[in-house]
């Protein structure tokens, strides 16, 4: 198997995050999934940072994550900003694009698990469009009881997928990724917010200038103003202010 590159990590407001590229996180995934163990992805966002740096339960699983990429316009401004650049970003829904299209080829059986009811079948009709051999084993609502959750993760591990792309926002995917990988029995989880609404063609992306210039937190925020949303919107101007005020090192 090829060398796997650096994570070449950065601490970014006290938080890890591995400066890989998007070809660089492809050999880890391959890697993790040739391994037969389960491994924890997270893709961090402006809003992860300050949600780290508030909840004590939720940083100590990121600390364990196998990898932590770079997802979002506010991330590399900061980078930039602290002396510790990163350049590529790895965001979730891009991640996920390219494992569906590599699902086929590879035979990497993956999971779309989380939205609304309807959203992640839509989804998957939508990707298996976009990549006829898409090996996409199964798909279910990101709503039910707390006390459902254990026979929710059976459902799922009977599919044996090997990646499990869990979309049902920050922190709840990844605790819901801490609690159950023991019972799922996949070998890659990441939690990728609100890309199956992406792919499910119910959200729309930015235009293109506004992905480049590092606008689209501001599109999906307009577009859909939910409560969710706001306090996400609300953490952007704190990380900003903690940026601005955080010496770097000369
Ligand atoms: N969601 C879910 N279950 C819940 C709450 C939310 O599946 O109990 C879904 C919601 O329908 C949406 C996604 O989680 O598709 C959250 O997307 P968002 O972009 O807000 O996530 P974040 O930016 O926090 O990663």
């Amino acid at each position: 198997m090829a060398e796997l590159p650096p994570r070449n990590s950065i601490t970014l407001h006290g938080m890890r995050i591995d400066r890989v590229t998007m070809e660089g996180a492809l050999a880890y995934i391959a890697s993790f999934i040739a391994s037969g163990k389960p491994h924890h992805i997270v893709t961090a966002d402006a809003s992860m940072v300050m949600t780290y740096r508030e909840d004590k339960d939720f940083a100590a699983l990121v600390e364990q994550a196998a990898l932590i990429t770079p997802d979002g316009a506010g991330i590399i401004w900061a980078s930039k900003r602290l002396g510790v650049p990163i350049t590529a970003k790895v965001s979730g829904v891009d991640l996920s694009a390219k494992l569906v299209e590599l699902s086929g080829k590879n035979g990497w059986r993956i999971f779309f698990f989380g939205g609304a009811p309807g959203i992640a079948e839509a989804a998957a009709q939508k990707m298996r469009e976009r990549f006829p051999d898409a090996n996409i084993c199964g798909m279910r609502d990101g709503y039910y009881k707390a006390d459902e959750e254990d026979t929710v993760a059976e459902q799922i591990a009977a599919t044996k997928p090997d990646i499990l792309l869990v979309a049902m926002g920050i922190p709840r995917q990844e605790k819901f990724i801490q609690r159950q990988k023991g019972r799922v029995g996949a070998k890659v989880y990441i939690g990728v917010g609100g890309t199956l609404d992406v792919f499910s063609g119910t959200v729309k992306r930015a235009p293109v200038w506004m992905q480049k210039s590092g606008l689209e937190w501001l599109y999906r925020i307009s577009s859909s103003p939910n409560a969710a949303r706001m306090k996400k919107l609300a953490a952007l101007p704190q990380f900003a202010r903690l940026t601005l005020t955080t010496q770097t090192k000369k």
